[in-house]
């Protein structure tokens, strides 16, 4: 059996020695060897930074997200070998898909994100201008930067696709390169993963690195730009947190760690509800999915006290129809553990379970399989535990990796809260309830303790992605014990990879820091209307300046006629003047936009396709009958979108009366050819 490779400084390399074995968790034959002797890692981690950092960083997010998609739509044609060597872990093929399809999915969804809420250009702004001088002179900008070192992703067994793919895609974005260190026992499947990625060559050279094996030194060589994002057990992370070279070094960690998940059935779910059974159902899926190995899976079910008898019977009813066995038999609703030494820790978990608990379902020592052999496969029945006394200590603290749950009763909403507290930090938890007084009391609650709450009932059911599905637009991670971070989610993601820099400058240098033309930075008034330009020729600061036009009372009777809105402020002398604001009648808020439009706009077939929406408007000052009114047009920021025959560009307008006092701002949204 071959030693699996490692993708180090731009090469395949395999560890010295026979390496130990890995073994399918179904049949227990040996998949392949591991092993890191004589790996190079302070190399690696230099090469990333030397190699893999700098290519990235030429790009910008929208050519990074598109590598993202493409890499997605290339990993997907190979799922099926991917399926099948998630099958040796154990998987269903149900499962498989929730770790493979999840990983493309995050890939996808992280190229949507950098499309669309990230600028085509290699920095990221961050906020607004704020004004540090009275005169306008002396401005401030965050602005965000990709780190230069490396991201050190240490991942869960448990995981194998989705876990790399899920830190790969916020680092890639942001510009940083990924160095991927898979937990042991499923590390054939990831080393899979990376091959495919590598063949590929969709990827930058030095953008994603793989070591398959044990972590050795590898943080010993870590910097102050390097990343290390953390995927297992709390313990771990207690210790990793603490490692000199991070500590000395201030390195960013990320740690998703274990959690012990609440599920809280409401006071109003009685039997017979939808919410009763959107409760059992949800439970038994979080129980058996993965064979319970999911960081989110719900450990702790709180029930109300009168209710426990009804939700054991009904979760023992659907706990007895999941068939164990061989993930290859499609009968088969739940597979192995992923290691038989998995099978013996949820084992000791579950002693110090029931010093705590009685056994509802299944028996920790037996199970009956289909198509396998009980013993040589990791195969557990599910059991379902219920402590009566929700005081002990022992459900709220022991996580027992695997198929297994706790019924605990809980009397009144503050009750619940409290408990669900005493996991000391989640990723995830849910409340199952159509009562919002309850439901707003539990998840405020509880919210201090959670990284995600999903409130389930039977409206939001059908559409709902469930318990503890990861949603890459969404955080993942939770305080305390369950890591500590909560960085995963969307854009915030991507940040975590990049540092954050107020820049304090005048608004012209932070015009040409930013590439977004700042006010106060200068205007060219060109003799081209800028709506004549395509997106290519169009600059940043590129200005009309239109106008004036007098604003009188027939106007605005005659838009309050023709649109029907015969607003007091605008029609009734008296009732105007008698508001706070006006010293009587003013002009429409949209009629001064309208009159806007009217002033600046080039009316001719152009370049110009679209006004999409306006952002930011605000009414400064009131118009009032006889005002004189200019619109100043500067183009604000210009964003082409890679492989389309148009961009986005941002207009800033001022439009402001005879006095130069602004009446109202906002930023125009317009879309724009490129030259053909
Ligand atoms: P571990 O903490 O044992 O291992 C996790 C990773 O850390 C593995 O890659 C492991 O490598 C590595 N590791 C262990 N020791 C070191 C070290 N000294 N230096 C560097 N790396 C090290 O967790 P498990 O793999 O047992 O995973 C199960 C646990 O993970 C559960 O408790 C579960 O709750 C949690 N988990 C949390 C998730 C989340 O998103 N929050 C998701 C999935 C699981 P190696 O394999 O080489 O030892």
């Amino acid at each position: 059996m071959s030693v699996l490779r490692s993708y180090l400084s731009g090469s395949w390399q395999e560890g010295g020695g026979e390496g130990a074995p890995l073994r399918d968790a179904v049949t227990g034959e040996e998949v392949a060897r591991i092993s890191t002797e004589g790996l190079d890692r302070s190399a690696a981690l230099e090469y990333g930074r030397r190699v893999g950092g700098p290519a990235l960083r030429e790009l910008t997010f929208h050519q990074r997200a598109a590598l993202l998609k493409a890499l997605a739509s290339h990993l997907r044609e190979h799922r099926e070998e991917l399926y099948a060597l998630s099958a040796r872990t154990g998987a269903t093929l149900g499962d498989s898909r929730f770790d493979v399809d999840g990983g493309f999915g995050t890939l996808f969804a992280f190229s949507s994100k950098g499309r669309r809420e990230m600028p085509n250009d290699t920095v990221y702004v961050d906020g607004a201008v704020e004004p540090l001088g009275k005169g306008g002179t002396f401005v401030a900008q965050h602005i965000c930067t990709p780190l230069h070192g490396v991201a050190v992703q240490i991942n869960a067994f448990n995981f194998p696709v989705w876990g790399p793919l899920e830190k790969l895609a916020p680092a890639f974005l942001a510009g940083m390169p990924s160095l991927v260190k898979p937990a042991e026992q499923t590390a054939y499947l990831t080393a899979r993963l990376v091959e495919l990625i590598v063949e590929s060559g969709i990827l930058p050279e030095g953008s994603v690195q793989l070591l398959t094996g044990e972590a050795g030194d590898l943080l010993d060589h870590v910097t102050e730009q390097d990343v290390v994002a953390f995927t297992g057990s709390a313990d771990t992370a207690a210790r990793l947190r603490v490692h000199p070279a991070v500590v000395r070094h201030a390195v960013r960690f990320n740690a998703e760690a274990d959690s012990l998940n609440v599920s809280i059935l409401g006071p109003d779910a009685a039997p017979g509800t939808p919410e009763f059974d959107l409760y059992v159902k949800q439970l038994v899926t979080e129980m058996t999915v993965k064979a319970g190995q999911k960081c989110t899976a719900i450990r702790r079910a709180l029930v109300p006290a009168d209710r426990m008898e009804d939700v054991a019977e009904a979760v023992r009813a659907r706990l007895a129809k999941v068939t164990v066995g061989n993930p290859a038999n499609p009968d088969v609703r739940m597979g192995a553990l992923a290691t038989l030494e998995q099978r013996e820790e949820v084992r000791r978990s579950l002693k110090g379970l029931l010093d705590a608990g009685t056994i509802l379902f299944g028996d920790p020592a037996h199970v009956d399989v289909v198509d396998a052999d009980a013993e040589r496969g990791a195969f557990l029945s599910p059991i379902l535990l219920r402590a009566d006394d929700p005081a002990r200590a022992e459900p709220h603290e022991i996580e027992a990796f695997g198929p297994v749950s706790t019924l605990i009763p809980y009397e009144g909403a503050e009750q619940a809260v409290e408990l669900a507290a005493r996991g000391r930090g989640s990723l995830a938890g849910s409340v199952v309830s159509a009562d919002p007084g309850f439901v707003r009391t539990v998840v405020v609650g509880a919210a201090p303790w959670h990284g995600r709450l999903l409130v389930l009932n039977g409206t939001d059911a059908k559409e709902s992605t469930g318990h503890g599905s990861p949603l890459p637009m969404l955080v993942h991670g939770g305080p305390g014990r369950a890591g500590g971070g909560e960085e995963m989610g969307g854009v915030r993601g991507v940040l975590h990879h990049m540092q954050r820099t107020a820049v304090q400058a005048d608004p012209a240098m932070l015009t040409a820091i930013t590439g977004r033309w700042v006010p106060g930075a200068g205007r060219t008034v060109t003799t081209d209307h800028p709506f004549r330009k395509h997106l290519e020729d169009l600059r940043v600061g590129d200005t009309v300046v239109a106008g004036p036009r007098r604003v009188t009372l027939e106007d605005v009777e005659h838009f309050a006629e023709f649109t029907g809105d015969t607003f007091y402020a605008h029609m009734d002398e008296e009732a105007a003047a008698a508001n706070p604001f006006f010293d009587g009648r003013v002009a429409h808020g949209y009629l001064v936009l309208s009159f806007a439009a009217g002033l600046f706009v080039d009316p001719d077939p152009g370049p110009v396709l679209a006004n999409y929406g306006l952002e930011n408007l605000r009414f400064l000052t009131p118009v009032y009958p006889g005002d004189e009114m200019t619109a100043t047009l500067t183009a604000k920021q210009l964003i082409p979108r890679e492989g389309a025959d148009h961009g986005e560009v941002r207009w800033d307008v001022d439009v402001t009366n005879q006095k130069g006092e602004s009446v109202a701002k906002y930023d125009l949204l317009t879309l724009v050819a490129k030259r053909a």
